[in-house]
């Protein structure tokens, strides 16, 4: 599932390419890929607008354009590659956005979990989806006491809480296990139970985290945009996840994995106490 530096990645990426385009058709699909409006209400409202900028808000891609904001959540593996226009559909396409220079922008999703809302613009931070979610990693306003005040009532692991977006925007189960590996703190720990300097280490690492892969995907993006789409997964530096029985980067110890909060858990036992 991409995570916080795989959207960015996307985001950036289909912005050279959409930006200041107007919309001069939509064919939609699978209605259901659209939350909000109504999938008739939302093709006969962007048409005729135009892409002014995307933005990223946790993990949902924000197209502003003339009068509404399209947002777009991937979930599990939706991604957006460009087709000729009157190309025709192809399996697991739901919807084609006809550029004015005769690119389609098409939205592929293999599991159908993503979803599309169009808002007005001056409405989006007070409707869900966005007015929901925490802060942005890099937010100012993210800082020990925010996160103290947000998990005290929190008597859960602290790996499960740092995938609740409504505290942190943008973490989701690979980069919560790598940013408590690399802040020494056992997944298990309860969220409430956290010192202040556990509290700064989580902030400091989320940010280094999350700052590396969106790097990452920045210098490796050209190659997987031109085979598969989109869809922001490339290759991550990873110290943890998905490591289950090997040795840990630090310290040797087998890296273990357990299921806190119905997700995959890997940590170093030793480095994590
Ligand atoms: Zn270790």
């Amino acid at each position: 599932m991409p995570e916080l530096p795989e959207v960015e990645t996307v985001k950036e990426s289909l912005k050279r390419r959409v930006q200041n385009h107007k919309i001069v058709g939509v064919v939609l699909s699978y209605p259901k890929l659209i939350e909000t409006p109504t999938s008739q209400e939302f093709v006969d409202n962007i048409v005729g607008e135009t892409i002014h900028n995307l933005e990223r808000r946790g993990k949902w891609i924000l197209f502003e354009l003339d009068h509404y904001y399209l947002l777009s959540h991937l979930r599990m593996e939706g991604r957006y590659l460009f087709r000729k226009k009157d190309d025709p559909m192809e399996k697991h396409e739901h919807i084609s956005f006809i550029l004015e220079n005769g690119e389609e922008l098409r939205y592929k999703d293999t599991r159908k979990f993503g979803r599309m809302h169009l808002l007005p613009k001056e409405k989006i931070w007070n409707l869900p989806p966005l007015v929901n979610l925490g802060l942005e990693p890099w937010d100012p306003q993210l800082t020990v006491s925010y996160l103290k005040d947000k998990l005290k009532p929190k008597n859960i692991p602290i790996k499960t809480s740092l995938l609740d977006q409504s505290i942190i925007a943008g973490i989701g189960n690979i980069y919560a296990n790598e940013i408590l590996f690399l802040s020494k703190i056992n997944p298990l720990k309860a969220s409430n139970q956290l010192t202040k300097q556990q509290l700064e280490k989580i902030i400091q690492t989320t940010r280094q985290v999350l700052g590396d892969a969106i790097t990452k995907g920045g210098t490796t993006i050209r190659t997987y945009e031109s085979s598969e789409g989109v869809h922001g997964q490339f290759q991550q530096n990873l110290f943890v996840h998905g490591k289950e029985g090997q040795p840990c980067l630090s310290c040797g110890t087998n890296i273990q994995k357990i299921i806190v909060g119905g997700r995959g858990t890997y940590f170093c036992s030793k480095c994590q106490k």
